[in-house]
């Protein structure tokens, strides 16, 4: 008898002990136990469970990215912005961009935030970004505060030649040679090139900072020579984008963005699609290191010999609007004036402007990398 209640309460003790286990289990699984879940900390799951396509990208509902990172969100109805948040994380993003500003850093997420079942969706990319920044063992990516990629843009070209100077020396011809030497340049420097047009062709404003932004270029750099009725005006002007501009660089806008004449009505759609954007939030960023790259450029071309620098000014070219990197734009020296048109043709002078460039550039470079984008 006493041997039977033994037996009977060793059994009792296992049920109890299966339905304890069993019960425990799923109060976790439905997230009710309260104990800090260890394993999860250490090693993030990316929430690929939810995720779904949309043409060739994977996206995921927002509802479900801020609750696997315990974000909470604001949206601005009328421009169209979203704000996620959390401590130590701060994500910008609009509808029908896929540009955004990770805490105050420009991200290129590789397809636009969208509407989709009346709901909004994130390229699921953002998730694997924001785990980098949640989780501190997967943090600092390697070689996201890199110069590796710049986008060379000789100005003009084909049916384009741009300003052409008294002995019918053209713009078009004379950047082109500087663009290629730059090119070479930077490439000796472990920098990758690629320039807009290679030959004398004609390839479209829009076309030319597009390029700039499917290749995700980390800089874009336009090259022109100016023109002026006054002949004597010479010098270098470097140009970075702005609204406000003075009434020479108005002049200077039209000139640059004739080229516009040349080209289809394509981007007028692209543009007030533009508008309602993030745009001026990431311009803000990329214009500050426009500028930073603008000095660096104008110190080392005012060192050449009998050059004069014209400055550093803001103004609002076409090729430049609408670029996801800092980029500017150098007017190398009035074609019109007869002295400098004929150094600009000559090959040795196209040498040290080429290499005056590059050295900005490498110079520019260094200081990005060596303070994490000027962050410290
Ligand atoms: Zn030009």
């Amino acid at each position: 008898m006493l041997k039977l209640k033994f037996k009977n309460q060793n059994y009792y003790s296992k049920i109890y002990a299966v339905i304890f286990i069993l019960t425990f289990c799923t109060l976790n699984f439905y997230g009710c136990a309260t104990y800090p879940r260890r394993a999860e900390v250490k090693k993030p799951s990316l929430p690929v469970d939810k995720t779904f396509r949309i043409g060739r990208t994977d996206y995921i509902y927002l509802k479900d990215l801020c609750q696997a990172y315990d974000l909470v969100w604001d949206w601005d109805i009328l421009g169209k912005r979203l704000t996620l948040y959390r401590e130590g994380l701060k994500i910008n993003l609009a509808i029908g961009s896929s540009l955004g500003l990770l805490n105050e850093q420009r991200i290129a997420l590789q397809d636009k935030v969208r509407i989709y079942n009346y709901e909004i969706v994130i390229p699921f990319i953002l998730s694997e970004e924001i785990a980098k920044i949640i989780f501190p063992s997967q943090r600092v990516p390697p070689g996201i505060y890199k110069i590796k990629r710049v986008v060379i843009d000789p100005g003009h070209g084909g049916k384009d030649p741009g300003a052409v100077g008294p002995g019918g020396i053209k713009e078009k011809d004379v950047v082109l040679d500087i663009a290629k030497k730059l090119k070479k340049f930077l490439e000796n420097r472990g920098i990758e090139v690629i320039l807009t047009r290679e030959k004398d062709k004609f390839v479209s404003l829009w076309r030319r900072k597009h390029l700039a932004n499917t290749k995700r270029a980390d800089l874009f750099i336009s090259i022109h020579a100016n023109s002026s009725r006054w002949r004597q005006a010479r010098g270098f002007e470097v140009y970075y984008l702005s609204d406000r501009m003075d009434e020479s660089s108005k002049a200077l806008v039209r000139l640059e963005n004739a080229g516009l004449e040349f080209e289809e009505g394509q981007f007028f759609t692209e543009n007030t699609a533009l508008a309602a954007t993030l745009w001026d939030i990431v311009q803000t960023q990329n214009r500050a290191q426009a500028i930073r790259l603008a000095n660096k450029i104008s110190e080392c071309m005012e060192k050449i010999d009998w050059v004069d620098n014209r400055g550093i000014k803001g103004a609002n070219f076409y090729v430049l609007r609408g670029a996801n990197m800092p980029a500017i734009l150098i007017e190398t020296g009035f074609i019109s004036n007869v002295i400098e048109s004929k150094k600009l043709a000559n090959p040795y002078y196209s040498q040290s402007l080429a290499e005056a460039i590059g050295e900005g550039i490498i110079n520019y470079k260094e200081e990005f990398e060596r303070t994490d984008g000027f962050t410290r």
